[in-house]
C-alpha cells in the first residue's frame, strides 16, 4: 500500500509519500532511546506542562486537523472536529492525574517480609512502538501517546499507509509543546517493516490497534522477543434490547452507535439482538431512523455519513452484504453501493442473518446492521456472545435484576446499560477473545507499558 493521501470522496490521490530510508528509521529510533534517558529524569510537574501545551496546540489547530482528518478518512467533519478537542480533553486528563496513578505503594507492615520498607512503584521501560490503524487518527495514537509519555516513556508511531498527512502533525507535537527531541516520532513505512523496528533492541515493546491478521503477526514477533505488548483488535459488539427498554431512545441510540465515524469503528454496535416482543417496533423505527441519514460529502457540515476510507474495504463490506443476501437476508433498509462518486455504501439494516453468512461471524466494517430476534435473555447472551470478538457490548433494560444478569454473562471487555459504546479517559479500554489483550487508558493503560518495581530495604 502506497504511503498517500487518497480523498475517499473523490477518489482522487491528493499527496504522496517516500518511505524513511532504513538510516532515517535508524536515526529515529536513536533519537527516541537517547530522548527516553533525558524524560525519565524529569518530574511528572515538568511532564505535564509539556502535556498541557501539546493539548492545547490540538485546540489551536482543530479546524486544520478536523479537515485534514475528513480529507485523509472521510469523517464528516463535525465528528472529526469533535475527535481533535476529545485527544485535547484526554492528554489534559493524563497531565492531571499520571502522578496519582502511578503513586507508589507501600506495604502497611513490612515486617512481615523482614523489611523496614517495602512496596512498589511504576516506572518508565523505554522506547514503545505503535502500529495504528487509520479509523481514528488521532486519538487512537493520542491514547497510547499521553500516558506513554506522562510515564516517562518515549513513543515511535508506525500510522496507516492512507493517513501520512496526521502521522506527520504528530511527529512533530509534542516537540512543538516541548518535549525533548526525539521524545515521540513518526516513522513513516509500510507494515512489512514493523518486524524489523520490533526486533530492534532499542525497542522495549509494543502496541497495535488494528485488524486481528495485523495483531497476531506483531504479537508473534513480540513473543519471539520477549517484548510486551497491547493488542486492540476488531470486534463484532451486540447491542441488547430486552422487553422493558425504552424502544424508542434505544433505535435512536442504535443509529448513532452504528453509523458513527461512516461505520467505521471498532466499538460500534454490529449486531442489534432484540426480544421478540419488541423486535417489530425497534426494527422499524431504527430502519426508518436509519434510512434518514443524510450520507454526502464529509466536509459538508450536515453530513451524517461519509464515504468509506478505502475502496478496498466498500469492496469488503458490499461482499459480505452480497453474501448474506444471496444466502436469504433481506435489506430493512439500503444494502447497495450509491449510484455516486466515492467510496460510498448506503447505511443498511439486515435481517434474517443465518449463522452459515459471513456477516453472522466477521466484523463489518462499514455502515451496515444486523438484527436477529431472541425470544429471552438466555438466547441473547448466545448470540452475542457467538462470535470470537469481545470488544464491548450494549444492553438496553429498565430491570435492575437483568441488568446485572447481563454484567456477568456478556464476554466483552465492556458493557454498557442503556447507552452506547465509548472511550473514556476515566475508564479502561480493550476486549478479550480475539478482539486483543491488554488494556488502554484509566490506569490500567498507563500501567501497561510501566515496570512495576518491587523495592525491599532491609
Ligand atoms: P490494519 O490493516 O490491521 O492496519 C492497522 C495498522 O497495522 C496499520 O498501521 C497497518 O499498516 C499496520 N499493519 C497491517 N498489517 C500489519 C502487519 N502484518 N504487521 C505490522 N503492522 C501491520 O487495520 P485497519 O484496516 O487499518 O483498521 C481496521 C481494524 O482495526 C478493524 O478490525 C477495527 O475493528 C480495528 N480497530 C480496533 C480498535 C480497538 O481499539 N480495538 C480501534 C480501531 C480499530 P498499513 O496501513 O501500512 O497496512
Amino acid at each position: 500500500m502506497a504511503i498517500a493521501t487518497i480523498n475517499p470522496f473523490t477518489g482522487q490521490t491528493e499527496q504522496e509519500f517516500e518511505a524513511h530510508s532504513e538510516e532515517e528509521v535508524d536515526r529515529r529510533i536513536a533519537s527516541a532511546h537517547e530522548a527516553f534517558h533525558t524524560l525519565r529524569a524529569t518530574s511528572f510537574a515538568q511532564r505535564a506542562e509539556w502535556m498541557r501545551a501539546a493539548a492545547q496546540l490540538l485546540e489551536d489547530d482543530v479546524e486544520e486537523l478536523a479537515r485534514l482528518i475528513t480529507i485523509e478518512m472521510g469523517r464528516p467533519i463535525k465528528g472529526a472536529r469533535a475527535e481533535v478537542l476529545k485527544c485535547a480533553k484526554g492528554l489534559r486528563y493524563y497531565a492531571d492525574n499520571a502522578e496519582s496513578l502511578l503513586a507508589p505503594e507501600q506495604l502497611a507492615d513490612p515486617s512481615v517480609v523482614g523489611a523496614s520498607a517495602a512496596g512498589t512503584r511504576y516506572a518508565p521501560i523505554g522506547v514503545v512502538l505503535a502500529v495504528m490503524p487509520w479509523n481514528y487518527p488521532l486519538w487512537q495514537v493520542l491514547r497510547f501517546a499521553g500516558p506513554a509519555l506522562m510515564a516517562g516513556n518515549t513513543g515511535l508511531l508506525k500510522h496507516a499507509s492512507n493517513v501520512p498527512q496526521a502521522a506527520l502533525y504528530l511527529d512533530t507535537l509534542f516537540e512543538r509543546a516541548g518535549f525533548p527531541e526525539g521524545a515521540f516520532h513518526t516513522l513513516l513505512i509500510p507494515a512489512s517493516r514493523v518486524e524489523a523496528v520490533l526486533r530492534d533492541p532499542r525497542v522495549k515493546a509494543a502496541t497495535l490497534t488494528g485488524s486481528e491478521p495485523a495483531g497476531r503477526s506483531l504479537a508473534a514477533i513480540a513473543g519471539s522477543e520477549v517484548k510486551h505488548v497491547v493488542l486492540e483488535l476488531g470486534g463484532s459488539d451486540p447491542f441488547v434490547v430486552m422487553s422493558s427498554a425504552d424502544v424508542d431512545k434505544a433505535a435512536t441510540v442504535a443509529v448513532t452507535a452504528r453509523n458513527q465515524n461512516n461505520g467505521q469503528s471498532c466499538i460500534a454496535a454490529k449486531r442489534f439482538i432484540v426480544h421478540t416482543d419488541v423486535y417489530d417496533e425497534f426494527t422499524r423505527l431504527f430502519a426508518e431512523r436509519v434510512a434518514a441519514l443524510k450520507v454526502g460529502d464529509p466536509l459538508d457540515e450536515s453530513t451524517d455519513v461519509g464515504p468509506l476510507a478505502t475502496e478496498s474495504g466498500r469492496d469488503e463490506l458490499e461482499g459480505q452484504v452480497a453474501d448474506a443476501v444471496a444466502k436469504g437476508a433481506h435489506a430493512l433498509t439500503g444494502g447497495y453501493v450509491p449510484d455516486r462518486e466515492g467510496w460510498f455504501y448506503e447505511p443498511t439494516v439486515l435481517g434474517g442473518v443465518t449463522p452459515e453468512m459471513r456477516l453472522h461471524l466477521e466484523e463489518a466494517f462499514g455502515p451496515v446492521a444486523t438484527v436477529y430476534r431472541v425470544a429471552d435473555r438466555e438466547e441473547a447472551v448466545r448470540v452475542a456472545n457467538g462470535t470470537t470478538f469481545g470488544l464491548s457490548s450494549a444492553v438496553w433494560t429498565t430491570d435492575p435484576e437483568e441488568e446485572d444478569w447481563f454484567v456477568r454473562n456478556l464476554d466483552a471487555g465492556a458493557v454498557f446499560i442503556n447507552g452506547m459504546t465509548a472511550s473514556y479517559p476515566e475508564l479502561p479500554f480493550g476486549g478479550v477473545k480475539d478482539s486483543g489483550v491488554g488494556r488502554e487508558l484509566a490506569a490500567a493503560g498507563i500501567r501497561e507499558f510501566c515496570n512495576l518495581q518491587t523495592v525491599w530495604k532491609g
